[in-house]
C-alpha cells in the first residue's frame, strides 16, 4: 500500500474526500498519456484533486487473478476525471465502485433478433458499465491506450455511459446545461448517426469505430472516447457534433493537441 491509498485508510473514505496525489506521481502520469500530455500546466492542477477524490469516493476491485496497484487506480481515476474537469465531479457520483480484470471479461447478456427471438449470448468485453453503479474494466484495453494512434479509451468509453444516463436514461443525451440548444443537438446527433450506419450497412470503412452505430448510447460514448484522444478525427467526422461536444463537456482538446504538437505545453514531468 502506497501513501495516498494509506492516507485514505487514516482519514476515511467519502464522497468529499480528497487523496493527495503526490505530484512526481502525477506528473510522470500527465506524461504517459496523450489525453492527459495535450492538458495545459494549469488543467493538469485542476484534475489532479479531482482524480484525487475519484480515489477517496469509492472502492477499487480486482477481478479474477488480477494485480491492481496503486499506480494503476491512478491512471484510472485521472481518465475517469478528465471528461468532468469542468463539468465538476458530481457527474460521476453514479460511479460507486471500480472493478477491474487483467483482459476482456466474458459477459452472458440476451439479444432479441429480428423476428423477436429472445437469445442468450456470450460476448468479450473491455468495459461495462452497470446501472447500480460498478465501472468494469480490462487494464489491456486500457494499457493499449499509451499508443497515442489508438482511438479507443475504454474509461471515457464507459464513464461516458454514466454521465449519459445522469438524467435516468442512457439514450445518447445527457442532461444539457442551459444555453444548449437540444433541438439542434438531436437533429444534428440523429443526421450523424444516421449517415454512419447508411456507411457501415453500404460496408464502408467509417473515420470513427463502427461500433458507434450499434444504438445512440454507444453513438455518444465512442464520440466521447474520440472527442478525448482524436479530437481531430472527430472533427472531420462531424465538426458540428465536436463542436455540441466541447460545449457540453466544456473543454476543446482539439485545440489543445494542436498546442502540444506546436510545443507549446511541456509533456514531459
Ligand atoms: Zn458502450
Amino acid at each position: 500500500m502506497t501513501v495516498w491509498r494509506w492516507l485514505a485508510g487514516l482519514f476515511g473514505r467519502g464522497a468529499h474526500d480528497v487523496i493527495e496525489i503526490p505530484p512526481r506521481a502525477w506528473a510522470a502520469l500527465c506524461a504517459q498519456l496523450p489525453e492527459l500530455a495535450a492538458l495545459s500546466t494549469e488543467d493538469r492542477e485542476r484534475l489532479r484533486p479531482l482524480a484525487g477524490r475519484f480515489l477517496a469516493g469509492r472502492p477499487f476491485y480486482a477481478g479474477g487473478a488480477m494485480e491492481l496497484t496503486d499506480t494503476m487506480q491512478l491512471r484510472i481515476a485521472a481518465l475517469a476525471s478528465l471528461p468532468v474537469l469542468s463539468l465538476g465531479m458530481d457527474w460521476l457520483a453514479g460511479i460507486r465502485s471500480v472493478v477491474v480484470y487483467a483482459d476482456a471479461f466474458e459477459v452472458d447478456h440476451e439479444e432479441v433478433d429480428e423476428a423477436g427471438v429472445v437469445h442468450h449470448v456470450r460476448d468479450l468485453r473491455a468495459g461495462e458499465a452497470w446501472s447500480h453503479g460498478t465501472l468494469v474494466l480490462s487494464w489491456a484495453d486500457i494499457e493499449a491506450g499509451l499508443d497515442p494512434d489508438y482511438a479507443a479509451s475504454v474509461v471515457i468509453h464507459e464513464v461516458a455511459h454514466f454521465i449519459d444516463g445522469a438524467n435516468g436514461a442512457e439514450n445518447g443525451f445527457p442532461p444539457l446545461g442551459k444555453g444548449h440548444d437540444r433541438a439542434r443537438w438531436t437533429h444534428d446527433f440523429q443526421a450523424a448517426f444516421d449517415r454512419l450506419n447508411r456507411e457501415v450497412d453500404m460496408g464502408r470503412e467509417p473515420a470513427i469505430d463502427p461500433y458507434a452505430a450499434t444504438n445512440p448510447a454507444e453513438f455518444f460514448a465512442v464520440l466521447s472516447e474520440c472527442f478525448f484522444r482524436l479530437p481531430d478525427a472527430l472533427w472531420h467526422f462531424d465538426a458540428a457534433l465536436y463542436e455540441h461536444l466541447s460545449r457540453f463537456y466544456g473543454q476543446d482538446p482539439r485545440t489543445r493537441f494542436a498546442a502540444l504538437s506546436a510545443g507549446k505545453i511541456p509533456a514531459g514531468v
